[in-house]
């Protein structure tokens, strides 16, 4: 039997960074995964497949919409081949799940695949169809099996017409309608997808509001610049039923005065979260517990109720996001060399990659005023920019919203071109606990989209904004 000092069950972006910090620290440390490719949700059928989705989409509706204003003009119409867009997003999924292959062969983690089930505290099976079961032994177990698509209980997700974001990231044909079920982060994204490649596209939201953890400024601006590209939205809809005839998706939903109302579409998209996944994994037979939502339970180390066996990632508490996961990841493993890692949760930054972007970090001035915190809030228009006029891109806005009395930066809350970079910002300047007129001070290059985080410091500073 194989002995191991760590294993990892799964390779999504939590497990293979553990894997590679336990391996970097000098542990013997084995990687399960039940499918053939490694690299989990994230990289075969989330983060990576729906980038370049979201890319593709981009440069078509670029030439198709934008080209003439720049002066450039094209021969003849310009045609769309679907099915190579889908061609290349399955290529960059390929080159990237083949890149961890390689990081875990340079890192010596042995991958081992086959469903992971847990026989005690020390020992996994790994089941393959067809094969005979493999047992190995280690003396810490790091669970990151991470998450599937929720559903609603009335839902008979079909996986043809009645899909969620796995099948929408494959599809064979562009929806004519496409109901988006879940105004949130898959459903802006993939709903942004198929509206630029010529779908109509009904969002059917629950809450008031879009995007509804992030700041209601992102979420108004958002579907301000969404419905201008076309894209439709029910807000305060309760769905009560999906049912599907032949090629035609039939939505039925009580809006907020009770009235019932109903969509028809050819596909509907259901994206309404995400839940924990421990199918498979008997974590019974270890004595670890899994909590009433589903999530295996940890305490700040990450740890469960078992102490050689700690989860990271999807299947634990917290944002379900990729670089969440690898920070955990990490601190799990530095936590196993006896290290003191550290993770600041409020530090996480939140990206929606519609174009604009949407990027968040730190509170939202709905939880400042939740929590009585007094605060001075500093906004700057993207459109005031020299460098969004001459790209065109002058939708959005940046936020900073800081304390009252010491300046300290709480929140940055962005709408705009490159937002999901210029955020990498925000965190650094909050990480080192800057004030909004530390940032105010900093010299930012001229022309760029980030000298907007400096003119929404100086609005928060003292209302000094220069371009405003
Ligand atoms: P996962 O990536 O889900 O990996 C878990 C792995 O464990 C899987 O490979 C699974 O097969 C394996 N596994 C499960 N059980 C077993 C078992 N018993 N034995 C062996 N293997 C097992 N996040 C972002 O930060 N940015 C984004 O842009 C982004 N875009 C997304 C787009 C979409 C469409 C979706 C669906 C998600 C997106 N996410 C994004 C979320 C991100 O994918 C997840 O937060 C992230 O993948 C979680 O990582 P994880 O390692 O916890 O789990
Ligand atoms: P989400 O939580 O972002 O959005 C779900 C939306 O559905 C919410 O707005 C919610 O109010 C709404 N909803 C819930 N029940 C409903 C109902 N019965 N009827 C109508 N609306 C309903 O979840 P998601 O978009 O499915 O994404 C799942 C996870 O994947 C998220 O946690 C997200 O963090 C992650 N993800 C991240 C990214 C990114 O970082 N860019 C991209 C995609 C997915």
């Amino acid at each position: 039997m194989s002995k191991y000092d760590v294993a990892v069950i799964g390779s999504g972006p939590g497990g293979y960074v553990a894997a590679i910090r336990c391996a970097q620290l000098g542990m013997k440390t084995a990687i399960i995964e039940k499918y053939n490719t490694l690299g989990g949700t994230c990289l075969n059928v989330g983060c990576i497949p729906s980038k370049a989705l979201l890319d593709s989409s981009h440069h078509y509706e670029d030439a198709i919409k934008h080209f003439e204003e720049h002066g450039i003009e094209l021969p003849g119409k310009v045609k769309l081949n679907f099915k190579k867009m889908i061609e290349r997003k399955a290529s960059v999924v390929e080159q990237t799940t083949k890149g961890i292959n390689f990081l875990m062969d340079k890192n010596s983690i042995d991958v081992i695949t086959g469903v992971g089930s847990f026989k005690d505290e020390t020992h996994i099976v790994v089941s393959t169809e067809g094969e005979d079961d493999k047992t190995i032994e280690a003396k810490n177990i790091i669970i990151a099996t991470g998450s599937k698509p929720a559903t609603l209980p009335f839902i008979e997700l079909d996986k043809e017409r009645i899909i969620t974001s796995t099948e929408a990231l494959s599809l064979k044909e562009i929806p004519k309608h496409m109901i988006v079920i879940g105004g949130g982060v898959i459903g802006l994204e993939l709903g942004q997808v198929y509206r630029r490649l010529g779908a109509e596209v009904t969002v059917i939201e629950y809450m008031d509001r879009i995007i509804p953890t992030m700041d209601a400024a992102q979420s108004k601006e958002l579907m301000k610049v969404m419905k201008k590209q076309g894209v439709k939205f029910n807000l305060s809809h309760k769905v009560s039923k999906v049912e599907r005839k032949k090629n035609e998706v039939t939505i039925t939903a009580t809006d907020k005065k009770d009235k019932e109302v109903t969509f028809t579409g050819d596909y509907c998209l259901v994206s309404v979260g995400r839940r924990p996944f421990t199918d498979g994994l008997k974590a019974e037979n270890a004595g670890v517990k899994v909590n009433e939502r589903g999530q295996i339970e940890v305490n700040e180390h990450l740890q469960t109720n078992v102490k050689n066996i700690y989860a990271i990632g999807d299947v634990v508490r917290g944002a379900m996001l990729a670089h969440k996961a690898e920070e955990e990841g990490v601190f799990v493993a530095e936590t196993l060399a006896d290290q003191k890692p550290h993770i600041n949760y409020n530090l996480i930054p939140g990206v929606v990659y519609t174009w604009p972007e949407v990027a968040s970090v730190g509170k939202t001035e709905e939880q400042l005023k939740e929590d009585n915190v007094e605060y001075k809030s500093g906004q700057f228009p993207m459109r005031a920019l020299g460098r969004s006029r001459a790209s065109g891109d002058t939708d959005g806005f940046i936020k900073i919203l800081s304390d009252k009395e010491t300046d300290e930066v709480l929140g940055v809350h962005m709408v705009g071109a490159r937002a999901a970079d210029l955020i990498a910002e925000a965190v650094a300047a909050m990480e080192f606990r800057a004030s909004a007129e530390d940032i105010a001070r900093m010299s930012h290059a001229h022309p760029t989209y980030a000298e907007a985080v400096k003119e929404a410091a100086l609005a928060a500073t003292d209302n000094r904004a220069l371009h405003m």
